[in-house]
């Protein structure tokens, strides 16, 4: 099993931003699904709050629940959520820069047996060959695209079941962006993961999700299968940017 389900949530910053105001969405086992919407939409904001990342002093669940198969998870810290399959990429590639790709893989099996650390190595070796080619080299070398892939691979050393993943686009060429979306989806297929994909670039997100919650002011204002979103004029063009 590997489903999330959000009920009416909310959560508010320093006491009085209301960044999300009532949200629910669901994402079930082996489902991909993207949450789309312009910048400050709350997105980000719901990533955190599903993977317990939530600013510490800054942030907090005001109402509503989060449940990570059948478990209740509004107040439990990141490491506990992760124990419950959820593994979040943040928004913004955050890698260790100076750290080579090998050390950053490292880095996220610490939970792993050397034996099982080598066979999700290899196989991340195997899906992409240019982090393999460029494994000596620091994090902060690669280019968008590669530190893209290296945290899909620090991912997998986390042998998640749901994996939420922010903005993986975000400043890669339409190209790479395409090629990204072929490994998520690739993933999710051979893996049976549950696959949470949160987009400013929606055409890119529509190639390979079946059902989208489109978000503005902390709010879910269309939700619907990609095929609905794409025919819905309204949607597009307010929310979507013509997109
Ligand atoms: P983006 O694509 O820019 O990340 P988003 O849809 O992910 O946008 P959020 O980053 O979740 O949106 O932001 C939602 C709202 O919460 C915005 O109004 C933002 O200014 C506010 N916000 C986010 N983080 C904080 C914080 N640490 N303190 C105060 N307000 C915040």
């Amino acid at each position: 099993m590997a489903e999330i389900n959000v009920e009416n949530l909310k959560v508010v910053y320093r006491g009085v931003i209301l960044a999300l105001q009532g949200v629910s969405m669901r994402a079930g086992t082996g489902e991909a699904i993207a949450l789309l919407g312009p910048n400050g939409a709350g997105k980000s904001t719901l990533v955190r709050a599903m993977a317990g990342l939530l600013p510490q002093y800054d942030g907090r669940v005001l109402d509503g629940k989060i449940v990570i198969n059948g478990q209740e998870a509004n107040h439990l810290p990141a490491l506990k959520v992760a124990e419950l399959g959820l593994t979040a990429i943040l928004e913004g590639r955050p890698i260790f820069r100076y750290l080579t790709v090998t050390e950053n893989l490292r880095a996220a099996a610490h939970k792993l047996s050397p034996q099982r650390q080598k066979e999700i190595t290899d196989e991340i070796f195997t899906r992409f060959p240019r982090i393999y080619e460029r494994r000596f080299e620091q994090g902060g070398y690669l280019s968008g695209g590669e530190q893209q892939m290296l945290l899909l691979g620090m991912a997998l050393l986390t042998e998640p079941k749901i994996l939420v993943v922010d903005e993986p686009s975000l400043g890669l060429s339409p190209k790479l962006t395409e090629e990204v979306m072929r490994v998520l989806d690739e993933l999710r297929r051979d893996k049976g993961l549950t696959l949470v994909l949160v987009e400013q670039n929606a055409r890119a997100a529509f190639s390979i999700v079946e059902r989208v919650y489109v978000m503005e002011q902390g709010r879910v204002v269309f939700e619907g299968t990609a095929q609905e979103a794409q025919a819905d004029a309204d949607v597009m063009e307010f929310y979507l940017g013509g997109a």
